[in-house]
């Protein structure tokens, strides 16, 4: 299977923009002071397909910090250089049903951060990126992500210092799962890796070419260039099945029935195997920190473009 016509996903991605564009349920997130000077109005939509054709519309030139959707993708590089037995052994591949930055999540556990996609798990990936030092580890995960964007992605400077100034609970985090033996750097500098590599700056049309990359058997379908193997990539999708929407990952896949990834500045991405990547972008989000538009944007596109894994028939 493909993706329908280039004029048929240029029509659905506009009718999906202006069906929800006025939806207005959700709130900006805060907690993150950069992150609350975003605008809720921005939308913007793209599709990238695995033969390398991208679509967008709205706001789609828009940077905003990439936040928890850089999980997948720094877990893939790590996953691609440990291997997935190694991996699942030292992260993790179950959800949690819990917030995305639950301490609970870890004690009712016996010390496991659970799985690369919440912040305990994200900080324990993060620890085991490939470099002796914390420079090394961050140009690798900038270096990687990069490749999965097809592009030289850079970090939004101001995000960085807000949530450094802010990070009492990652720190925390970090710190327990030290002391069950379940992080493998040093807790402050994996956190400040991990803090800088939230503050990436990435369009919605990134976000499209990356899960795209993920959809296609780790090749950027618009560079050409391999970026993982095709082995992490069933992983990555496997466990974003599972836990891409945090407590919300169940309902998501009941609704939209595809692999995705939500982050706090209102990104959100959706992997179609074989076919590509679908990515929004609108700030606003419900109290488990998912997109609201964007939620309501993937279903549809989910839907029109015949992307659900469990539909048994083709749209018409
Ligand atoms: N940087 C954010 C944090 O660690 C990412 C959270 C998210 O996008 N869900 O809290």
């Amino acid at each position: 299977g493909e993706l329908p016509p280039p004029g048929r996903v240029r029509e659905l991605l506009i009718e999906a923009h202006s069906r929800y564009g006025s939806v207005s349920d959700g709130n900006v997130a805060d907690y993150i002071p950069a992150l609350a000077a975003a605008s809720p109005d921005l939308f913007g939509l793209a599709v990238a397909g695995v033969r390398g054709r991208t679509y967008v519309v709205g706001d789609h030139a828009v940077e905003f910090s990439i936040q928890s959707v850089s999980k997948p993708f720094v877990f893939a590089l790590v996953c691609d250089v440990l291997g997935a037995d190694e991996a699942r052994k030292r992260i993790g591949v179950n959800n949690t049903g819990l917030p995305f930055n639950s301490v609970m999540a870890i004690e009712l556990n016996d010390g496991s951060a659970m799985n690369p996609l919440v912040n305990a798990g994200a900080i324990a990936t993060t620890s085991l990126v490939p470099g002796d030092t914390a420079d090394e580890k961050w140009q690798f995960v900038l270096n990687g992500l990069s490749k999965f964007a097809g592009r030289p992605l850079s970090m939004a400077a101001d995000v960085y210092a807000s949530e450094a100034a802010n990070n009492k609970r990652n720190q925390g985090i970090a710190r327990l799962l030290e002391s069950y033996g379940r992080l493998y750097f040093d807790p402050l500098e994996a956190t400040d890796v991990y803090t800088k590599q939230c503050s990436i700056d990435v369009t919605v049309t990134d976000l499209a070419v990356m899960g795209a990359t993920l959809a296609d058997g780790g090749v950027n379908p618009v560079t050409g260039e391999r970026v993982v193997r095709a082995d992490t990539c069933k992983r990555v999708l496997a466990v974003l099945a599972t836990a891409g929407l945090y407590e919300r990952s169940g309902e998501w896949m009941y609704d939209i029935g595809l692999p995705g990834k939500s982050g706090v500045s209102g990104g959100i991405i959706t992997i179609a195997p074989g076919k590509g990547g679908v990515a929004t972008y609108s700030p606003p989000l419900d109290e488990a920190g998912n997109s609201v538009r964007g939620q309501l944007a993937s279903k549809f596109l989910s839907d029109l473009l015949g992307l659900n894994l469990f539909a048994s028939a083709p749209v018409v």
